[in-house]
């Protein structure tokens, strides 16, 4: 196996004329911590293989190795959760039942919180539209939402009385564009993302918690992409609902989570009719539950909720300054770096955001398909990031890109060289061109003729024969 190299970071400043301070990003020469997949070498198109250059942990972030360690202690005593008198049974409930317990310290909830385990962040947000204070059998208030909301973040408010907002230039209008709309009255809860999975930008939720208390609303916080970046303190913020999803934050075994006030989710809708959601069946009618079980019916994902758990102990327990310092090294790193390139364009949705940004890095490359820079860079250069619309489809058009973007996203496991790897290719992109041809496939650009070898545990690799259509999403 030969293995392509890649130039030094020193190498690459003098190619590049970047004249980037080594120093400001001495935090980020190393990961901060041990993720499953790291030393993943990818096959070339060009032949050789590279280490494979996860930049898309936005998407799905990798394991921890620590996460990856602990579902294989507790493997062996996995059975049933709240089903079984049995000694693996009784400790699969155990480890089920204290994971919301180590999930509410984590987000700081109050100790009344309900954590309702869900398979991710799509799910939470569908439970708690269950849930809105119903009048007359419908819900009482209307939801109010930014049109920058990932479409899990907006979809399931389309299907009751609702409200949205077109985010203004900057942060600061914006909050001001939902003090007007919240003041006319009529809105029962507000729903926001904590960072962008478009842009990384970090919304202020401190601030628009006490806005919606002040017009008596609630606010529930769609934390998929900030709960993996930042330490989040519910109480504090008075944030009344948090949702967020296992595979982003290092630990992708199916399990997400909704955690906050219990009165609404105690009256509302049973999220998963079944098992263990109910106090009394009959044949024709039902008596339900209240707490968690209500809308957890069904045999428990208690692996994906372990998993969960661990992992929000091992944020836990990093050191806040060098964890953020860590990430801010790569995001600064590369944007300056993109910035640097001609025709590369990064995006932002608000003007001179100052509210500080998670590790997530949009851009676009003049002249080329997001697409097929996206099949580029993994197919000569071994980097994974992602490309389309980001399932934020408003946002997109708003921002002038209706046919997609690219965006790079990191984290623990991530190193300098990441981003240096993702310079160096788009350097090669603008002065040379593609090195190979690209085909369009089932909606997807990948290389022609294509005799890569993959796993054969993976058959329908794209390129490979037998794909599945992909969309831009
Ligand atoms: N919200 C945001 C901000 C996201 O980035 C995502 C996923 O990308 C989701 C919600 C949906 O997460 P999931 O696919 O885990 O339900």
């Amino acid at each position: 196996m030969t293995t392509a190299t890649f130039p030094a970071a020193a190498e690459f400043h003098a190619a590049s004329g970047a004249g980037q301070d080594d120093a400001r990003f001495a935090a980020a020469a190393r990961p901060l911590a041990a993720v499953t997949g790291a030393e993943i070498q990818a096959p070339l198109i060009t032949g050789g293989h590279a280490r494979y250059a996860n930049l898309d942990y936005g998407a799905s972030a990798p394991a921890l190795s620590l996460v990856s360690a602990y579902l294989n202690e507790i493997l062996p005593y996995y059975a049933s959760v709240h089903r079984g008198a049995g000694y693996a049974s009784q400790i699969s409930t155990s480890v089920y039942e204290n994971s919301r317990d180590i999930v509410r310290d984590f987000v700081g909830g109050r100790p009344d919180d309900s954590v309702i385990f869900t398979r991710n962040t799509t799910d939470s947000l569908n439970l708690l539209a269950g849930c809105l204070p119903l009048k007359d059998g419908r819900p009482a208030g209307e939801v109010l939402y930014l049109d920058i909301e990932h479409h899990a973040n907006l979809l399931p408010w389309q299907n009751v009385p609702h409200r949205s907002v077109v985010a203004a230039a900057t942060l600061e209008a914006t909050v001001d564009r939902l003090r007007e709309e919240l003041a006319r009255g009529g809105v029962s809860l507000l729903a926001v993302t904590g960072a962008s999975n478009v842009t990384g930008e970090i919304l202020p939720v401190r601030a628009l918690a006490s806005l919606a208390h002040e017009y008596g609303a609630r606010i529930v916080v769609d934390a998929a992409q900030l709960a993996p970046h930042r330490r989040i303190n519910i109480a504090a913020d008075d944030i009344d609902y948090l949702a967020f999803s296992g595979h982003k934050l290092y630990a992708p075994f199916g399990a997400g989570v909704l955690v906050g006030r219990t009165d609404w989710l105690d009256a509302g809708t049973p999220h998963l009719a079944g098992g263990g959601a109910v106090r009394d069946a009959r044949l024709d009618s039902v008596s339900w539950t209240t707490g968690p079980a209500r809308h957890e019916g069904g045999s428990p994902n208690v692996l994906g909720a372990a998993a969960l758990a661990r992992a929000t102990q091992v944020l836990a327990e990093l050191d806040p300054a060098q964890w953020y310092e860590h990430e801010e090294a790569i995001r600064s790193y590369l944007v300056e770096g993109l910035e640097r390139i001609e025709g590369v364009t990064v995006h932002r949705i608000f003007a001179g955001s100052d509210n500080g940004s998670i590790g997530v890095v949009n851009f676009s490359v003049a002249g080329y398909d997001a697409g097929l820079v996206a099949a580029y860079l993994s197919a000569e250069h071994g980097i994974g990031l992602r490309d389309g619309r980001f399932c934020a489809h408003p946002l997109l058009k708003r921002l002038g890109l209706p046919a997609g973007s690219l965006r790079a996203s990191f984290g623990l496991g991530s190193r300098l060289e990441d981003a240096e790897r993702l310079l160096a290719g788009l350097r090669q992109l603008r002065q040379a061109g593609l090195g190979w041809d690209y085909v369009v496939d089932a909606g997807r650009w990948v290389p022609a003729n294509d005799t890569r070898n993959y796993p054969h545990w993976a058959p329908n690799t794209p390129g490979t024969a037998g794909a599945a259509p992909c969309t831009l999403d």
